[in-house]
């Protein structure tokens, strides 16, 4: 049944079409995503072919390994995540320095914007890679418009390079950023302005909005994707790009469990970038409810106040539901 899935639209029962993307991280993950019926990429992690290596790949290195993916989803965007190191993510060849809030600190984007040359390095590799596919470039963590001015500063300054010196590279690759941070929530009308689309990392916005460690399981009661606080986050996104006009996904985890996955339909999402394998369950969720009783289902669990009272809405919506 799950076979016949695969080339089978993800559109609901009163016909409103969603995309269903992958998360891939390694080579091997073409073929899963493909298997899966992933209709493109949502989320290239490129973290993982930094952590498989003895040094800093250069940026032909890189540009070898990208169109390799690139050429994996011919017609197909691929959205390459540029480096999303530090917190719990380590490199076995770069130390980092001790810090004792390593998530609150020297990671991801921040690290690539202080490391510029290894940015620089990254970006060039995309680029010279472009021509290969449909990339679109991601950039993890934001907190602020300051830094995507100074991202596409210093992109500007490497196209210009690679042009001078003979390469051919896509011009205007799209831009997106993730939302992972609540100061990126409550000026994500302003972030909006300044990139193509924004994709929503529930991951990490979890952790951040609730100050609980997602790697902890000490406090894994407060990592919950059902407190009120998350949920309205994520409305709040929806609400914004449907306003500004453009592009919004998920790529976290939570959209992974099928009644998630239609509870955020409800709430104006329509693009969701899944680990390959949980494609099939959720595309089946979709296909098998109204848009119009997802929505009915966000606004109940809107005005809740607590998880509990989310968790029994989302209890009851279990028996209604496909
Ligand atoms: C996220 O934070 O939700 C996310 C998709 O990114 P990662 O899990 O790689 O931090
Ligand atoms: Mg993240």
């Amino acid at each position: 049944e799950m076979e016949g899935l695969r080339d089978l639209p993800a559109v609901t029962s009163d016909g409103s079409r969603i995309t269903l993307n992958a998360n891939i991280g390694l080579l091997s993950d073409i073929r899963v995503a493909n298997l899966h019926g992933a209709e493109g990429v949502g989320l290239y992690r490129t973290e993982f072919p930094y952590m498989t290596r003895t040094a800093f790949p250069n940026r032909n290195e890189q540009a070898a390994l990208y169109r390799k993916v690139l050429e994996g989803f011919p017609n197909q965007t691929v959205n390459i995540r540029t480096l999303d190191i530090g917190g719990d993510k380590g490199l076995p060849y770069f130390p980092f320095p001790h810090e004792d809030n390593p998530f609150l600190g020297w990671r991801s984007i921040r690290f690539s914007l202080e490391r510029e040359d290894i940015f620089r390095e990254q970006l060039a590799g995309i680029l010279l890679a472009s021509p290969a596919g449909h990339p679109t470039i991601m950039f993890p963590l934001i907190s602020s418009v300051d830094e995507i001015r100074q991202i596409r500063f210093i992109l500007a300054e490497v196209s210009k390079e690679l042009h001078q010196s003979g390469h051919d590279t896509l011009q205007n690759v799209p831009l997106g950023i993730m939302i992972e941070i609540p100061a990126a929530v409550q000026i994500v009308d302003f972030l909006l302005e300044e990139v193509d689309y924004v994709s929503i990392g529930t991951n990490d916005l979890i952790q951040y909005t609730l100050a609980a460690d997602r790697n902890n399981q000490r406090v894994k009661q407060y990592y919950d994707p059902h407190h009120p606080a998350v949920l309205h986050s994520i409305k709040r996104v929806a609400d914004a790009a449907a306003q500004a006009g453009k592009k919004v996904s998920i790529c976290g985890e939570m959209a992974a469990d099928p009644l998630n996955a239609l509870l955020l339909l409800g709430m104006g999402i329509r693009e969701f970038s899944l680990s390959a394998p949980s494609i099939p369950l959720v595309k089946q969720a979709i296909r098998a409810n109204p848009l119009e009783e997802c929505q009915r289902l966000a606004e109940a669990v809107l005005i809740c106040r607590s998880s509990y009272d989310v968790r029994q809405v989302l209890l009851e919506a279990r028996s209604t539901l496909q």
